[in-house]
């Protein structure tokens, strides 16, 4: 029998950090030295007083489905959490608990895109949402940004690429994989120009709002006009090391909310139980509780980008949170290394996996094709090994 698979499959993209993880998993089980620092996933283990929380709801015997949206005290403690972080008012009946935050991305796109339809991604921006909007038939438009600009657009390059067919645009700040951070200054200025356009709507991906390095954070949908249009989503997975938990969440406009659950009614039937009840205790306990690990990547951020510096044609930026260097090697595009042609990001990431043998993530995954991406949420030992492996191939 032919193996027909549908069009949808195969027009979607690998996800490029799960293939490049996956890749690295692959080699290490042959028993070959990678350092991985494709993915981006805390090395810490999930704070005990959350496992605790998990274990509690195991013995309670929380084994049933939950509500479709969330249990309604996760809900609550969301809507707590928005209030408490984000200065945002939201209802229960605004928030809906999902699968991850890549779900809640879905959900949203699922229910808000025609075929069609377009979707704006200020570039570079994470690999996933292009291929959400693939699957939704939507078109995606990229609007490019680097290193010059400390990777954010600006509004004249928003209003450019507004087309009568925009219906969404994604924001991501912190932003993975660049780790720039959008002020309330520059956010605001990008508003003031979607003011004028009020049949675009607004994503704003907030997941490593808690992994900055002393640059204040800011929530899209608190600017005035915009709170009817913004998705707001979130998650624990990058902050309390609790990605395999796979909780994401939003807050949304009540008819917005509706029509996500309806989706996840369809599909998943709602969130894991057990990590919903972790993730009540992890949202409802005081945030300086993670502080450790941001102290933590703070110092490897400030020891990568040094490190990185001192290789001749990496070309860094400071990251202001999240847990990426997202370095220009642009410099090396036309050289040949150890017989490996170079012509692009994909071939660099490609060499110094087989040479230096360290997994990082190409920027053409991200639509940024002159860089790669460098996860530091891995052991300093291991940061400093792998850079060394870079350094002394590429030198
Ligand atoms: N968001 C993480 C990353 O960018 C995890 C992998 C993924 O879901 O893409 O590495």
């Amino acid at each position: 029998m032919p193996q027909q698979l549908s069009d949808r499959i195969n027009s979607l993209p690998v996800s490029a950090t799960l293939a490049m993880a996956a890749k690295a998993r692959k080699l290490k089980n042959q028993g070959i030295d990678i350092i991985s620092l494709s993915l981006g996933e805390p090395d810490f283990n999930t704070p005990e007083y959350i496992k605790e929380a998990a274990i509690k709801a195991v013995q309670e015997n929380y084994n049933s489905y939950t509500p479709v949206d969330g249990y309604a005290e996760l809900k609550e403690a969301i809507c707590l959490k928005f209030k408490r972080d984000n200065n945002i008012a939201y209802a229960p009946n605004q928030i809906v608990v999902s699968t991850g935050a890549k779900q809640s991305i879905a959900n949203v796109a699922q229910v808000l895109l025609n075929p069609g339809d377009e979707v704006l991604l200020p570039a570079p921006y994470w690999v996933s949402y292009s291929a959400i909007a693939t699957l939704c038939e939507a078109t995606f438009k990229e609007i490019p940004s680097s290193i010059e600009s400390d990777f954010k657009i600006t509004p004249e390059q928003l209003e450019a690429a507004i087309s009568p067919k925009t219906k969404l645009i994604i924001f991501n700040s912190p932003n993975n994989p660049s780790g720039s951070i959008y002020t309330e200054k520059e956010y605001r200025a990008l508003a003031k120009v979607l003011e004028n356009y009020p049949d675009i709507f607004i994503l704003s991906d907030e997941i490593y709002e808690h992994i900055s390095y002393g640059t204040q954070t800011f929530s899209f949908a608190t600017i005035p006009n915009m709170y009817e249009r913004t998705i707001t989503v979130n998650g624990v997975a990058k902050a309390f090391a609790m990605t395999g938990w796979r909780i994401g969440y939003i807050g949304a406009p009540e008819w917005i909310a509706k029509a996500c659950t309806k989706m996840q009614g369809q599909i998943t039937s709602g969130a894991n139980c057990i990590a919903q009840r972790a993730t009540i205790t992890a949202l409802t306990e005081p945030v300086s509780n993670i502080h450790y690990m941001v102290k933590e990547f703070n110092k490897r951020r400030d020891m990568v980008v040094k490190l990185l510096k001192e290789i001749d044609g990496f070309k860094v930026n400071v990251p202001k949170g999240a847990f990426y260097v997202f370095p220009d090697v642009s410099a090396f595009f036309g050289k040949t290394i150890k017989g490996h042609k170079i012509n692009n990001a994909s071939d660099f990431s490609l060499l110094l996996l087989e040479e230096a043998k360290v997994a990082t993530v190409t920027g053409d995954a991200f639509g940024a094709p002159h860089n790669i991406r460098i996860s530091y949420a891995a052991s300093e030992e291991n940061l400093r090994k792998a850079i060394q492996q870079i350094k002394d191939l590429v030198s």
